[in-house]
């Protein structure tokens, strides 16, 4: 690749992304920028040849990177980019920070983001993402959003301006976000607190919690709107179809649609890349059969295969 520029974080080339993903599988990305700073951020992208593609990665737990691996520089924050603060009911959170984090911490000065609990990804994530759960999205509670754009620039954006969809939302291209501000509702933080508990226990009963997975697979078939507003319909599950097609508990190499949860695509310890998105494509194909519905992604899925 071309000359990069001059960076005070760590700029690692041929980087692999496997143990960067939840699904722990994926192949090098050309270059992996991890910033020291927001200025750092600055100066490399505005000296970054314009050709050169960007992809800013959170946490990885919505994506599966192909094992052939990314041809771009992916942009990682990590500390630097992970504060949290709380004034009266607006919290403001780094990019990097865990949601998680965000919400206990929101909890404890009781402001209510609970929904935030149990999504293992960072607020970079959820915001590109609009990450929700429990009835609650990301769209109900985002105020502003800071980004460093292609070319360098701090800009804000406004909720109007992400134009948030059902898993999705608008970024420039190349742009990376580095915080975010929410307004939650006023709560007790006791109160907070257990319901984020019994959040958690939830999804231990349901969900394969324990396994390395990128949350649901598809998208339930019907109901999704354009909106992610809480009080969309989802009649009809993914999860219910891939049953009817006897694809519970399928497997491809090390792949596996989890036993436990016919939506979670897991790797049992040995999966590629090409084995979970092989099994993703068996189900999809399995279900057409079946019922005629065709399931969409809810996984992104990017980078190269490998070659022969
Ligand atoms: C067990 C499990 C349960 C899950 N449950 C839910 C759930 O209930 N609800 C839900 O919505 N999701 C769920 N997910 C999916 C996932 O956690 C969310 O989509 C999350 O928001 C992804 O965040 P991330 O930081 O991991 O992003 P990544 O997976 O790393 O990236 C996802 C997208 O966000 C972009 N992105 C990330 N950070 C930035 C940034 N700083 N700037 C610009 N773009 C960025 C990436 O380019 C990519 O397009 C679950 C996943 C797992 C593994």
């Amino acid at each position: 690749m071309t000359d990069l520029p001059v960076v005070r974080g760590r700029l690692t080339q041929a980087r692999p992304l496997n143990d960067l993903t939840w699904l722990r599988v994926g192949g090098p990305a050309d270059y992996l920028f991890q910033p020291a700073d927001i200025e750092d951020l600055q100066g490399f992208l505005k000296g970054l040849p314009g050709d050169v593609l960007v992809f800013p990665m959170g946490v990885g737990s919505n994506l599966i990177v192909r094992d052939g691996g990314l041809r771009a520089v992916v942009i990682r924050l990590g500390r630097g980019f992970n504060g949290i603060e709380v004034d009266g009911n607006i919290v403001t959170a780094g990019a990097a920070a865990l949601d998680a984090h965000v919400a206990r911490k929101a909890a404890d000065a009781g402001v209510d983001l609970t929904f935030l609990r149990t999504i293992p990804g960072s607020v970079g994530g959820a915001v590109r993402m609009n990450a929700g759960c429990y009835g609650s999205y990301t769209a109900d509670v985002l105020r502003k959003a800071t980004i460093v754009t292609r070319q360098g620039e701090v800009v804000d954006l406004s909720p109007e301006e992400l134009n948030f969809r059902y898993r999705q939302s608008d970024l420039p291209e190349g742009a990376v976000l580095i915080s975010a501000s929410f307004e939650g509702p006023v709560g007790d933080p006791e109160k907070l607190h257990a319901r984020m508990a019994a959040q958690l226990q939830k999804r231990d009963e349901t969900q394969p919690t324990k396994d390395r997975s990128a949350g649901s697979t598809f998208r339930n078939p019907a109901g999704y709107s354009s909106t992610g507003r809480a009080d969309d319909v989802h009649d009809l599950k993914a999860w219910k179809v891939i049953d009817n097609a006897g694809m519970r508990g399928a497997t491809l190499g090390g792949a596996q649609m989890s036993p436990k949860h016919s939506n979670f695509l897991i790797n049992t310890g040995t999966a590629t890349a090409a084995d979970l998105e092989g099994l993703g494509e068996e189900v999809r194909k399995k279900v057409y059969e079946t019922s005629g519905i065709t399931l969409e992604w809810e996984i992104m899925r990017v980078g190269d295969p490998l070659k022969e």
